[in-house]
C-alpha cells in the first residue's frame, strides 16, 4: 500500500492504473479509522481493481469553535487498518495542498437540501462538504465512490452535485456500521467518557423504538419526532442539537409518514456531537 501526499503523486498512482485498465473506488474519509470505513473500503474491494481512501480532516466543513484542531489523528494506525482491507493507496494531502493561497472557488448545493438538519446546526458545513469531495473527484476520477448511510444527508448533497454537475462517479451508499450495543461508529466517539457513552446509547435505541411504533401503525410523523425526543431527554448527559424527520429522498416536511422518511437526530454529550439516523 502507497501513502502519498501531493496531488501530483496520487495523480500519477491513477494514470498508472487506468494504463492498466483497471477500475478505481475512493473512499473519503477524515481518518481515525473504525470499522464503519473499513466496510466502506471492503465494499470498494469487491467492486473495483484498485481502492484509494483520502484521508483529509476538511477545514472548510468545519465552522468556528468546532473540533477542527482537536480532531483525532492517526496516520500509522489509519495506514495499518487500511492494508489490511487491502487498500491500495492512501491520498493524505496537507490542507495547504487542497486550498492553496488564492483558493477562491466554492460548490453550494441549494438550500431546499442544506439548509435543514446538520445544515442547520453547521452553517457552511455541506459547502465544505461538496467542494472537497468535488476535489477528490477531479484528483482521483473515481469510476465509484463509497458513502456512509450514518451521514444520509451528506449522501443526498453528494448525489445532488453529482447529478447537477454532470459528475461521471458511482455513488455506493453502505448502511450505518455500528458498536454491538446499538452505538453508530463514529471517530468522534472517542470523546465520550463511560457514562456519555451509556448515556449516548439512547440515540439508537430511541430510532429503533420509533420504527416499532411506525411498524405498528403509527403514522404521525409529530408523535413520533416527540417520543425520541422524551427517550433523549431521559439522559440527563444528552443535550439535543436537533431531532427532525423528512420524506425520503426529497427532504420534505411530513406530517404524516407515507412513504419513506429519515429521521435524523444530532444529539452532543460533553464535547462529542454525534450523529444518527434511520429511515422509516
Ligand atoms: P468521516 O471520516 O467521519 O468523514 O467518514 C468517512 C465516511 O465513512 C463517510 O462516508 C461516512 O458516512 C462513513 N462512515 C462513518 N461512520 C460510519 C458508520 N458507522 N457506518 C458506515 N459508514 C460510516
Amino acid at each position: 500500500m502507497l501513502i502519498f501526499h501531493t496531488i501530483a503523486e496520487i495523480r500519477e498512482f491513477v494514470r498508472q492504473a487506468r494504463v492498466k485498465g483497471y477500475s478505481i473506488g475512493l473512499v473519503p474519509t477524515m481518518g481515525y479509522l473504525h470499522e464503519g470505513h473499513l466496510t466502506l473500503m471492503r465494499q470498494a474491494k469487491k467492486q473495483c481493481d484498485t481502492v484509494i481512501i483520502s484521508i483529509f480532516v476538511n477545514p472548510t466543513q468545519f465552522g468556528p469553535g468546532e473540533d477542527l484542531a482537536s480532531y483525532p489523528r492517526d496516520l500509522d494506525r489509519d495506514a495499518a487498518m487500511a492494508e489490511g482491507v487491502g487498500v491500495d493507496a492512501i491520498f493524505n494531502p496537507a490542507a495547504e495542498e487542497i486550498y492553496p493561497s488564492g483558493y477562491s472557488t466554492y460548490i453550494d448545493v441549494e438550500q431546499r437540501i442544506t439548509e435543514k438538519l446538520c445544515g442547520a446546526s453547521r452553517p457552511g458545513h455541506f459547502r465544505g462538504v461538496a467542494t472537497v469531495v468535488a476535489k477528490l473527484f477531479n484528483i482521483v476520477k473515481p469510476d465509484y465512490a463509497y458513502f456512509g448511510q450514518k451521514d444520509a444527508q451528506q449522501v443526498l448533497v453528494i448525489k445532488r452535485m453529482i447529478a447537477d454537475l454532470n459528475m461521471e462517479v458511482g455513488v455506493v451508499t453502505v448502511p450505518t456500521v455500528r458498536e454491538h450495543d446499538g452505538l453508530a461508529m463514529s471517530s468522534r466517539n472517542v470523546y465520550l467518557d463511560p457514562e456519555q457513552r451509556q448515556a449516548a446509547l439512547s440515540l439508537s435505541s430511541s430510532l429503533n423504538r420509533a420504527a416499532a411504533e411506525v411498524r405498528a401503525g403509527e403514522r404521525d410523523a409529530a408523535k413520533i419526532r416527540q417520543l425520541v425526543i422524551d427517550l433523549i431527554k431521559a439522559e440527563p448527559l444528552a443535550r439535543i442539537d436537533y431531532v427532525e424527520i423528512y420524506s425520503y429522498p426529497d427532504l420534505e416536511p411530513v406530517e404524516f409518514i407515507k412513504g419513506q422518511a429519515l429521521l435524523a437526530l444530532a444529539v452532543k454529550f460533553g464535547r462529542a456531537r454525534l450523529i444518527d439516523n434511520i429511515i422509516l
